[in-house]
Parts: C-alpha cells; structure tokens; sequence
C-alpha cells in the first residue's frame, strides 16, 4: 500500500470518527433542546394551571363579595368608596355602583357622626380592627343605624392600602333596645306599686312626728291664752314651729304623691304566653339562688286577651316569687314551679301557678289576699291584695288553693277577646 494510500485512508477514518462525533453531539443537543422545549411547555402548563386557579380564586371571591347579604366594601384614607358589593349599594341606597363608588363616604354619615367615624378610619390605617355604630342617612334620605366592623387590608408588602369594612343596619336591634327600656322603666313603676305597703308603713311613722308635735304646741298654746297669763309675743316661737311642723307633714305627703304615681292602664290585645314567658324571667334570678326551676305548660293558639300586659305580667312574676319563697322557707326537697296556661271555653283564658310547697292552711286561704296580710319575717302582705285588685280591673278572678298532697295553687282568668276584635285591631295596626 503506498503511503499515498494510508494517508487517505487515516484520513477518511478520522473523517467518519468526526461525523460520528458530530452526530453525538447533535444529538445530544437535540435531545437538550427537546429536553428544554419539554420543561419550558411544562412550565407553561403549570403557569396556566396556576393563573387558571388564580382566576378561580377571584372568581369565587367575587361570588362570595357579590352575593354576601352583609355591605362589604373597601375604602382610602380619605374616605373615598373603592369597591362596594350590591347588597351595600342597597343598604346605603344607591341605585348603581358610580352613584357612591369614587364618592367619601361621609355622604351618608349623619353629620353629628362624622368626627367619630374619622377617628376609626384613622384607627384603622394604624392597623386596628375596630367595630363602631354611627347614625346614618342613605342616599334616598332614609335615617337609619349602622354598625361597622372594619379592618385594615395590607399588601403583599404588608403596607396598608385599604380599610375593608362589613356594615349591617341595626336599626330593628335599636329600636327594640329602645322598646327593652321602656318596658324596664314600666316596670319599675308598677313595681312602685309594689312597695306601696312598705311606703304606708313609713309614712305613718313620718307624719307621726310632726303631727304629735304640732298637738304638743297648740295645747301648750291654748293653755296658756286659757291662763290668760300670755302676750302675743310670746306665741310667736310655738306658731312658727307648729307652721314648720305642719311643712314637714305636707312634704312628706308631697314626696309619697311624686312617688306613687297614678299609672293608667295600657290595654291591648296581648298573648298570654308571650306575658308568661317574659314574667319568668324576671323571676330568674330569685329560682336561681333559691335553686328552683320554674316550668312551662302553655297551651299553643289561644286567643289574645284584653290587658295590660305589664300589669299581667307583675301578677304572674309576684306569683312565682311567693311560690318560690314559699318552698326556700319550708326547705322543700324539690322546689318546681309550673306555670299553665289554657282556654277556658269560648271567651276566657286561664292561667295557674303552682308549687311544690307547704301550701297555704285552709283557714288563711282568703286572708292571703287582704292587704298586709304576711307570713314572712320581711313580708310587706302587699302582693296578692294588688296582684287580685289588677286582676279584678281586666275583669278577672284570682284564686287560691292547697292541694291535698302539698304544694298552692293559685289561678287567675282573663278575658280572651273575640275574632272581630283581632281582625279590627290587626286592621287599625296596620293602617296606623
Ligand atoms: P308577702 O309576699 O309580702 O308576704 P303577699 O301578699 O304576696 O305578701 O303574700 C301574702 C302571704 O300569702 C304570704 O306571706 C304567704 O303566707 C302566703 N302565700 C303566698 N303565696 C304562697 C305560696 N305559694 N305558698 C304558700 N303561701 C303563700
């Protein structure tokens, strides 16, 4: 072979060792770039799965913002409505978002809460969470209460950029409030009436001394005109203190009339276990110390009666105050109280309470109800004369009994009042 030859060769044997080489590598870059493509299309598909569940997430946030029946909404600093939901565009009495979107939200703060609603604002971009309530006039002139919860909402970089804000109308909650105090203040009156035993013994013990005074001065003053022994000087000192005295008498009365007030009945068509209901728990404190349970058995869809549902109801609380004292005193194993209601024919209700006490002895069962009738050390007697004196003013009756294993009972009957009193009533209430 000549040299000539060999050099070819060698020469085409590096070749195909570089072609082959050059082949590796290709495709080894080609399996690279296949490799990459792969990752990258993975990455892809991840990104999409990724803006897929992040739009999911806006989307059901959206849902639960645009159907949550509360008013969300976000606002600035200053005040301006960002986002609001339509429950709040309905609550603050827009008709489409731009009417308060952009716009402070003072314009629905009464202006005498303004100051205050600024200052939770201001408390919530230091970073508080805060509740407040505020009057509030909506858009459409309707003055209601408002109650907000408010927290501050922060960035990824935990600035806080906005005051995210859940606002109710609490007005109803208010109102009832409001309703829940009367009714205390009307208690407290009729319990006034209460203590007018306890006042009548006071009284008499008040008046006693002037009056024992005054007879003092003018007999000493008549004796001495009788003596004849007397100039006018000197009855001056015992005129004036019987003028003092008789002072005296008349303020005492005075006080005894501001305090005893004439309370004119307020009669309505009530529900005898609505007034039931409520008399038990003003009576809950006393079954509490006293460990007694008062039960209910109300009979359901009895027609209204004609009272005045506070007085009825300081009847049947006075009741189960005596029951329960009743069976503390006698120290009675089991200390129940039940309180019954039911229809009595056509035009009457009934309602007994009854225990599980000593029970009354037959010989006081009518003393009971006269007025300073009393059992108890620190009795007054006063309860049961004025619980039959309200009674009897509805056009009822209340009774007592003992039963024969033990235990009073006492009953009392209202009048339920007729169909075309109801309607007529319902009718006027509504119109009214
Ligand atoms: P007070 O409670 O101040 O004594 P009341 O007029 O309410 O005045 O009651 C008069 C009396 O009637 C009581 O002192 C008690 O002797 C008797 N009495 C009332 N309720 C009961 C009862 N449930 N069980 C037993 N005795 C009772």
């Amino acid at each position: 072979m000549s040299e000539w030859s060999g050099t070819v060769w060698l020469g085409a044997v590096a070749l195909v060792l570089l072609l082959t080489l050059g082949a590796i590598i290709l495709v080894y870059l080609l399996m690279r770039l296949r490799e990459v493509r792969q990752r990258l299309s993975d990455r892809e598909a991840e990104h999409e799965v990724v803006l897929d569940r992040l739009q999911e997430n806006e989307n059901r946030l959206r849902a639960v913002f645009e159907s949550e029946p509360e008013c969300v909404k976000l606002q600035s600093a200053d005040g301006t409505v960002l986002e609001i939901n339509p429950a709040g565009l309905a609550l603050i009495g827009a008709e489409q978002p731009e009417d308060i979107i952009g716009r402070k939200i003072f314009v629905i703060v009464a202006p005498e809460y303004r100051d205050y609603y600024r200052e939770n604002m201001r408390r919530v971009f230091a970073g508080e969470s805060v509740v407040y309530e505020f009057k509030a006039i909506t858009l459409k002139g309707r003055s209601c209460w408002m109650e907000s919860h408010a927290v501050p909402l922060r960035d990824a970089r935990g600035n806080i950029h906005a005051l995210l804000g859940i606002t109710r109308d609490i007005t109803e909650h208010k109102w009832a409030e409001e309703q829940a105090r009367r009714h205390q203040s009307e208690l407290t009156r009729v319990a006034r009436l209460s203590t007018m035993g306890e006042m009548a013994t006071g009284i008499a013990h008040e008046l006693n001394q002037p009056l024992a005074a005054i007879a003092n001065f003018a007999r000493g003053c008549l004796r001495r005109l009788r003596g004849g022994e007397v100039t006018c000087a000197e009855l001056i000192v015992p005129l004036e203190e019987i003028c003092q005295q008789a002072d005296r008498a008349g303020e005492v009365i005075r006080h005894v009339r501001d305090f005893v007030r004439k309370r004119v009945a307020r009669m309505s068509a009530v529900d005898i276990n609505l007034v039931v209901r409520s008399a038990v728990r003003l009576t809950e404190l006393e079954s509490r110390q006293q460990y007694a349970h008062v039960g209910l058995d109300l009979a359901p869809q009895q027609p209204r009666v004609w009272a005045d549902s506070i007085m009825i109801e300081q009847v049947v609380s006075n009741l189960i105050r005596n029951s329960i004292e009743a069976m503390a005193e006698a120290r009675s194993p089991h200390r129940e109280v039940t309180v019954k209601t039911r229809q009595l024919g056509e035009d009457a209700v009934e309602v007994e309470v009854s225990d599980l006490g000593p029970g009354i002895d037959g010989a006081l069962i009518d003393q009971v109800f006269d007025q300073f009738f009393t059992t108890k050390p620190d009795g007054v007697g006063m309860g049961l004369s004025i619980s039959r004196s309200i009674v009897e003013s509805h056009g009822g009756q209340l009774r007592a009994e003992s039963r024969p294993g033990g235990g009073a009972v006492f009953r009392f009957t209202l009048r339920a009042i007729g169909r075309t009193l109801a309607d007529n009533e319902r009718r006027y209430s509504l119109h009214h």
